[in-house]
């Protein structure tokens, strides 16, 4: 019997739809596009926003209200830049919130993305794939301690999720201590972790068990477990950023994560490092867990992890902690977490990451970067209020929301991107690739110089 395909594909609307697909994938295939190709692709992508994604967009960016005309499109990357569709370049010091840390479309992690791509993309998910055992087995030799076992996610949030059930799982306990203005995430687990009212409130309840702690009080957290044991709800484990990164760059007060983990053993609690952006040598080594001499029981990847090519993550536990999975490996899974792919980029990455000495660079650069910036401040006291970093993870606290938004859009209008946006500027956050050069560094900072006499406090 044969099947008749003809009736359902010769409608007009898909007529319409498969005639759009085509031109869409004539321009992917482009090199470069010309200028009515790149107006069409404008036109296209904020309609296609305000009609189809989410107007909100299309308000909130100030990279798409320049002028009045909405018209920031990407289009190409390299480097320590990326390009909009015209052609124009820009520094890019906000690198994905931390996801560039070898650069736009390293050489290297592509050639590995492609290779494989061209043997298999995705895994039979039944027999056993080889770079994941391959890619574990690194994990285990450049974390921390004897931090030994990995999973693998393709997401900070589903690092985070891992992280959780895993700790409960061991701890046949359900109480968790994080932290004020911590970010873990914001799918219903990792954002019970998250600290930020706005983004948690119309989810409430989130999962049970969750007490904030502020970030940095040693005695809080002390207390909290006094208390936590008190009344029975006995401690499962403590997650926190190292630095944290979306809160505003905040560094932990001196010896203060030593002290948390000394509480965690007094406990018996876990210690979660959520190592999503700090991780993959952004502070000066290759985990911020080896800044502070302190070893986690399971730190979360992800950002990075996938050096900017893939979407890749992953949790890495003690033996200890992670043999609650052994018995039964399908307690906790996802289809795509460790694919192919994702390994391949992530084991380029870090090779890359080795080679090339870029935890290292991350921290002289960050240094110089720092001093810098600081020098260009002077004088405009009324205007910045501190300017703090972590290796090449930096930030720029102004007084006000309204002064670090004029000056991250000044910027933008002259070819730089820092993050700042106009729900979150009260910190501009600085965090391009390690591999980023010190004459782009310098012209981050004249530009820098530049717009802050221009904006008014
Ligand atoms: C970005 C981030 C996450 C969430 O990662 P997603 O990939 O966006 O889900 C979690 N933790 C930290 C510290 C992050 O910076």
């Amino acid at each position: 019997m044969s099947i008749d395909l003809t009736r359902e594909t010769k409608t007009e609307q898909n007529a319409q739809v498969s005639e759009y697909i085509n031109k869409v994938l004539s321009l992917i295939e482009k090199e470069e596009v010309n200028k009515e190709e790149a107006a069409w692709i404008t036109k296209e992508t904020v309609d296609g926003f305000r009609e189809h994604v989410n107007p909100g967009f299309l308000t909130y960016r100030k990279s798409v209200t320049k002028d009045g005309q909405f018209a920031a499109v990407e289009w190409s990357d390299n480097g320590a830049c990326f390009k909009d569709v015209n052609g124009k370049e820009y520094i890019d010091c906000l690198g994905g919130f931390g996801i560039y840390n070898v650069g736009h479309r390293n050489p290297k992690v592509v050639k590995a993305v492609t290779d494989q791509l061209k043997r298999q993309a995705l895994h039979s998910q039944d027999l056993l794939d080889p770079l994941r055992a391959m890619l574990a087995k690194i994990l285990a030799d450049i974390t921390p301690g004897d931090l030994k076992y990995a999973f693998f996610t393709n997401s900070g949030t589903e690092s985070v999720e891992a992280a959780l059930k895993l700790a409960k799982m061991y701890s046949e306990r359900t109480t968790f201590i994080s932290t004020t203005r911590a970010f873990h995430g914001k799918s219903l687990g990792s954002l019970s972790g998250t600290a930020k009212g706005m983004f948690r409130k119309p989810f409430l309840p989130l999962i049970p068990g969750f007490r904030h702690v502020p970030f940095g009080d040693i005695d809080m957290i002390r207390k909290t477990f006094e208390v936590c044991a008190s009344v029975g709800e006995d401690v499962a484990a403590v997650i926190l950023e190292p630095i944290q990164g979306e809160g505003g760059i905040i560094l932990p007060p001196e010896n203060y994560l030593k002290q948390v983990r000394e509480l965690c053993d007094q406990y018996g609690s876990l210690l979660i490092f959520d190592e999503v952006q700090t991780g993959m040598g952004r502070t000066g080594k290759m985990f911020a867990a080896e800044l502070y001499d302190v070893v986690p029981d399971i730190i979360c990847l992800a950002k990075a992890f996938g050096g900017g090519v893939m979407p890749a993550g992953a949790i890495v536990a003690r033996e200890e902690v992670f043999k609650s999975w052994f018995p039964n490996p399908f307690m906790h899974t996802t289809t795509f977490g460790g694919n192919p792919l994702a390994c391949a980029a992530a084991i380029a990455t870090i090779g890359v990451l080795i080679e090339e000495n870029l935890p290292e660079r991350a921290l002289v650069v960050g240094e110089y970067f720092l001093k810098e910036l600081k020098e260009a401040a002077k004088g405009h006291e009324d205007k910045v209020l501190e300017i703090r970093g972590q290796g090449l993870m930096i930030g720029i606290e102004f007084h006000k929301d309204e002064i670090g938004y004029e000056v991250s859009k000044g910027m933008f209008d002259r070819g730089i991107l820092v993050a700042g946006t106009l729900i979150n500027s009260k910190t501009i956050r600085i965090e391009p690739a390690l591999t980023i050069g010190y004459e782009e560094v310098d012209m981050v900072i004249s530009t820098f110089k530049e717009v802050l006499s221009l904006v008014k406090a």
